[in-house]
């Protein structure tokens, strides 16, 4: 683990998103979409963090993290990765 890695805190909330939630399936995994009710979910560890945190953040395993200072999102491993809109 990175030393960036040990100044975040990481997400442990239940899996927030539901069957009726929406996947995006067509997004630029550089720049995914962003927005009030769009969440990231990693599949690895089955954690959602919100596009629009205003805190640094990663997912449990640190596949996902937003690092709000940086102003960078970076995924480790793109096919554990998903886009939804919460409705
Ligand atoms: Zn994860």
């Amino acid at each position: 683990m990175s030393s960036f890695c040990k100044g975040l805190s990481s997400e442990n909330s239940q899996s927030e998103y539901q069957m009726k939630d929406r996947f995006l399936d067509n997004f630029n995994t550089d720049s995914p979409p962003v927005g009030e009710n769009i969440w990231y979910l990693c599949t690895v560890c089955d954690t959602a963090i919100s596009s629009m945190s205003v805190r640094s953040i990663a997912c449990s395993c640190y596949n996902l993290i937003i690092d709000v200072d940086a102003h960078r999102f970076s995924v480790k491993d793109e096919s554990n990765f998903r886009v939804f809109v919460k409705s």
